[in-house]
Order: structure tokens, then sequence, then C-alpha cells
């Protein structure tokens, strides 16, 4: 099998050929068709299995297939040419099409740079890291550009998300990456609070070692009809 088997475009087969992978490992055989066809995700993977190229390589290429939204394309015109002018933008609520939420700060950071690489040929196709312990400044800096990809560790995204710098009205995609440990850590209120935020109409990949217990429960109440994957 290979990366254009699995109906990808070819400029995200050109970078993952770059990045030198030669093939699909087997969980991105199974979840990037069905993920490219909308279709919600659990998946029992484990570090090193390849799974953010999973859920990041059909996420790209479903927003990259799509229009930009004439709101976010006039958002990002008005803060680059008041940034041009020298001024500081006006700070609009940032609108994301994809969220990963991930246990820890270095998880976060390997899906961004992860994702910049899987989508060097996609320019308009930007990712952030949101984070505890990063200053707040930064964070409202990264956010006014109103960027597609948000990647973020759930309690920093709480307080953002409650003073009205996220709004996730128009947000397509949802990840959940290691969400058995992200519950393991006490998040489960602060993930349930941002999925409440989300729309219904969704795509959600869940990725997990495990999908017994809690993580199962959750990941059935967040998902529909979703294609079980264990590798
Ligand atoms: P992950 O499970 O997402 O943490 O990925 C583990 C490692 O495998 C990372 O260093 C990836 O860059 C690498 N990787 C992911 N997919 C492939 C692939 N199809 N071929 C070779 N390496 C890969």
């Amino acid at each position: 099998m290979s990366f254009e088997a699995l109906g990808l475009h070819a400029s995200i087969v050109k970078a993952v050929t770059d990045a030198g992978y030669t093939k699909p490992t087997p969980v991105q055989e199974q979840a990037v068709p069905a993920g490219i066809a909308g279709r919600d995700l659990l998946v029992s993977s484990q570090t090193g299995s390849g799974k953010t190229a999973a859920f990041m390589l059909p996420a790209l290429h479903k927003l990259a297939a799509a229009e930009q939204s004439p709101a976010a394309r006039t958002a990002a015109q008005e803060a680059q040419a008041a940034r041009a002018r020298g001024e500081r933008p006006r700070f609009k609520a940032a609108q994301p099409k994809m969220l990963v939420l991930t246990p820890t700060r270095e998880l976060a950071l390997q899906v961004t740079t992860a994702t910049e690489k899987y989508g060097t040929q996609i320019r308009r196709i930007r990712a952030v890291s949101i984070l505890g312990g990063m200053p707040y400044p930064k964070q409202m800096q990264l956010l006014s550009r109103n960027p597609e990809i948000l990647v973020a560790t759930p309690g920093r995204l709480i307080d953002h998300m409650e003073s009205g710098k996220i709004d996730f009205s128009q947000l397509e995609i949802l990840v959940l990456d290691e969400a058995d440990r992200m519950l393991d850590m006490g998040f489960i209120d602060d993930i349930e609070k941002i999925i409440a935020a989300t729309p219904e109409g969704r795509q959600t990949m869940l990725f997990s070692a495990t999908l017994d217990g809690m993580v199962g429960n959750m990941a059935r109440r967040i998902t529909k009809d979703p294609m079980v994957i264990q590798i």
C-alpha cells in the first residue's frame, strides 16, 4: 500500500516522502482513508505506531481542500493590514477548524512540529500550540493570526476559551490524542467543557492506549458511528 493509494493529495504525499516515509504504517492504512471519508475514529495504538500522521494527514487533506471562509480571510487581512500600519490588530476570537488535545506540553509540541512537516506544501494552513507555561501575550499574538489548527493542553485552552479568545463554532475536526493519559491526569471536566463548545457535526478522532473503562465510555459518548481500529 502506498500513500497515494490512501487517497491523499499529491502535496501531502510529497511532504511525507520528503520526510523519508516510504509506506504507511498499519494504523495509517486504516485511519487515513476513513478519516478522509469523514468517519469518526476510535484508535487504540501506541506511541511509535505513526498515530500522529494517522490523524494529521487526513485532516490536512480535508482542510487543504476546503475553501477558507470569507470571515477568516477578512480577519487575517485586517490583522495583517493593521500590523503593516504599525498598529496592534484589534483582537477577534480565533476560529480554528481543527483542535488537537494532548495531555502534555511535550506531546503538543511534537504534534505541532509533525503538522508543520506534513503541511510544508500547504502554505495556507498554520498550526499553533496553546500550552500552560507559555506567556499569555505570545499566545494572544499566535491566536490573533487565526490559525486553522490549534494543538493544546486542556487547562490553558479553557482559560482562553472562557475569556472569549477562541470560538469553536467553526470547528470541523476534533482529535483527542493519548486520551487515556488525559483522563489519568484529571482533565475530564476540562475536556467535557471544551467538547460542549464544539459543533455537534464535527468529526472526532480519539487515540488511546486502551479503549476500555472510563476512556471507552467517553469515546462512545463523543463519537458517532465510529470506526474502531485496534493495532
Ligand atoms: P508517532 O507514533 O506519531 O509518535 O510516530 C512515531 C515516529 O514514526 C515519528 O518519528 C514519525 O516521524 C515516524 N513515522 C510516522 N509515520 C511513518 C511512516 N509511514 N514511515 C516511517 N516513519 C513514520
